[in-house]
């Protein structure tokens, strides 16, 4: 072989390996949603005094909605939502710590004064995979019982972005709370939520069930029930992380 086409294969040989080199590269950057790196925004719904105070209820929108509210309380236990909240949240906090993932609250304590679109900017900040936010439901009708899964408005103009994932995870959660026998009313989307049409990350509210009623209350209480319902939803985190992995590989 002449000394030309030894250097000529030579380099062609090195290009060869460099892209596969580099397309390798691409391929972990791209799979590299790991646990670790893959940041789980945890809000506990209201706290112990609301704020009546108005904040828009978008970037730029005229229309307000007060900055917190005190959430309901149980007619049972008599126990205020946002202690129950806040119970869940610290449950799904170690479950999903132990799991690997980064894990971030808005608050860990009651006396605090965050509002919705501050939480919501937080977890911006904070470059979050998925904002869960933990609430229970109250209303005037003592029957009314099951978990409901509320995410951002296809059509609205603030949640278009994070629309898909956020409905992608809210059904994984509600496939996985239902195989464990829990009732879910649904998935709805809510374009009046302060919380979601600030959020620039996908979001989604488990209200996991009614404290107006007599016996959900007493069970949204329960320390075990509450350790199994946050299980699904940390369960549910896996699935969706995968999810997110594959999709990325498409790409
Ligand atoms: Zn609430």
């Amino acid at each position: 072989m002449k000394k030309g086409y030894k250097i000529k294969l030579v380099i062609i040989l090195m290009l060869v390996i460099t892209l596969n080199l580099s397309s390798g590269v691409v391929k972990a950057l791209n799979l590299d949603n790991t646990k670790e790196n893959f940041i789980i925004c945890i809000d506990p719904g209201h706290q112990e005094k609301g704020d009546s105070k108005g904040e828009p209820i978008a970037p730029g929108s005229s229309q307000k909605k007060p900055r917190v509210s005190s959430g309901t309380a149980g007619v049972a236990t008599k126990k205020p939502e946002y202690v129950v909240n806040l119970e869940a949240s610290q449950k799904l906090k170690t479950l999903l710590e132990n799991k690997g993932y980064k894990v971030v609250m808005t608050r860990e304590t009651h006396n605090v004064n965050i509002s919705n679109a501050e939480r919501a900017q937080f977890a911006n900040d904070k470059n979050a995979n998925l904002v869960i936010r933990i609430h229970c439901d109250g209303i005037n009708d003592s029957g009314k019982t099951g978990a409901s899964i509320l995410i951002p408005s296809k059509t609205g103009k603030h949640t278009t972005a994070i629309y898909e994932e956020s409905n992608v995870y809210g059904n994984i959660m509600k496939k996985h709370l239902e195989e464990c026998g829990i009732k879910v009313n649904g998935v709805f989307e809510r374009g009046d939520m302060t919380g979601f049409n600030w959020s620039k990350v996908p979001v989604v509210i488990l209200e996991m069930g009614f404290m107006s009623n007599w016996n959900e209350d007493k069970m949204l209480c329960d320390e075990n029930y509450q350790q199994k319902l946050m299980e699904v939803v940390a369960n549910s985190v896996d699935e969706y992380r995968i999810k997110c992995n594959e999709d990325k590989n498409i790409e």
